[in-house]
């Protein structure tokens, strides 16, 4: 039976050399160490044994197998090495192979809106003039005919800094002063493009940040005439060349007369649909002739001078080319939403 034994443990050892793959290991594994291998037989024959034979035997049994499961486990550890090694060898980095694409940036919707603004305005020759977000109460009322008690001021609840005077624009207004303080007596020609703050309640349709475009045109013998060809000019070339604009009066402190501008609505064709509340009709802007008083502030005649300005927002002006339905997604920096343009 010992010799037995040492068969069994000679043979397991030299087929274990042969062993050079995982399955095969396998394969060694149920044949030497497995239920019906014949060192597995040597302990079943073990209660037919003579009784004084059982230790030595019994220890030698023992020893074999403890011997084949340890040469099993180290083979096993190799074998798993050797994989790893060459995996790491054959999966080198292949150069040839097509990079994944960089994600690229686009322009934020507002941005792409401001700057069909701008060429469409630089091609009836108005400068882009900038002007600070932070104001004097003085340029961002009092010179714009909005005095201290005048009822137009509840239209807007602002945001008021520590120092007395001091505010964030609620409109791009005071730019007008700004630009007529620099350029009289010469004529102006500019749009006023920036950010607005206003203490408001945000919900779909309000913000308490937002872009505005303003404009303004201060010379010799300028009509409303003008204004109304300037603007539905514009709206042609922003809307589409067949759309259709109209005027309705309006109130505004810093003009006289005061109109809103609709443009026929694009989506239904003037045919009425939700967006355009069945109407057929847009609001895109305010507009008018500059107010004397405020003509005056900029340093102008307005004996011998007279202008026109608007306004507009275009976020608004987004929405409805896109039909965005909350005005908080153009803030939220939600990729969803701004990879869309
Ligand atoms: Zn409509």
């Amino acid at each position: 039976m010992l010799e037995e034994l040492e068969r069994i443990q000679t043979a397991g050892l030299a087929d274990l050399e042969q062993a050079t793959s995982e399955p095969l290991l396998e394969q060694w594994r149920v044949a030497h160490l497995g239920r019906s291998a014949p060192l597995m037989q040597v302990f079943d024959k073990f209660g037919s044994l003579a009784k004084e034979a059982r230790p030595v035997i019994g220890k030698r049994a023992n020893e074999v197998k403890r011997l084949l499961e340890a040469r099993l486990a180290e083979r096993a550890s190799a074998l798993h090495e050797q994989a790893l090694v060459r995996a790491l060898q054959s999966e080198t980095l292949d150069v040839s192979l097509p990079g994944r694409p960089s994600q690229q940036g686009r322009l934020h919707p507002t941005t792409q809106t401001l700057r069909r603004i701008y060429e469409i305005f630089a091609e009836m020759g108005f400068q882009v003039y900038r002007s600070r977000e932070i104001e004097s109460d003085e340029y961002n009322f009092e010179l714009l005919n909005i005095p201290a008690h005048h009822p137009a001021r509840d239209m807007w609840d602002t945001f008021h800094t520590q120092t007395p005077g001091v505010l964030l624009r609620t409109h791009t207004s005071p730019g007008q002063i700004h630009s007529m303080r620099e350029h009289a007596p010469n004529p102006v020609r500019v749009i006023l493009p920036g950010m607005c703050f206003r203490y408001e309640q945000i919900s779909a349709r309000k913000e308490i940040q937002f872009n505005q475009v303003e404009g303004l045109a201060v010379g010799h013998e300028i009509t409303f005439g003008d204004l109304k060809g300037t603007l539905t000019d514009f709206a042609r070339r922003m809307f589409g060349d067949s759309v259709r604009t109209r005027f309705r009066a309006s109130h505004f402190p810093f003009t006289e007369p005061s109109a809103e501008m609709d443009v026929e609505c694009f989506i239904c064709g003037g045919k009425g649909c939700n967006v355009c509340s069945h109407t057929g009709w847009l609001e895109i802007l305010g507009c008018g002739m500059v107010h004397p008083v405020v003509l005056q502030n900029g340093g102008y005649d307005p004996a011998k001078f007279t202008g026109f300005a608007f306004g507009m927002g275009p976020e608004r002006i987004a929405m409805l080319r896109h039909r965005i339905e909350d005005i908080r997604y153009f803030w939220s920096n939600d990729l969803r939403f701004l990879e869309q343009f």
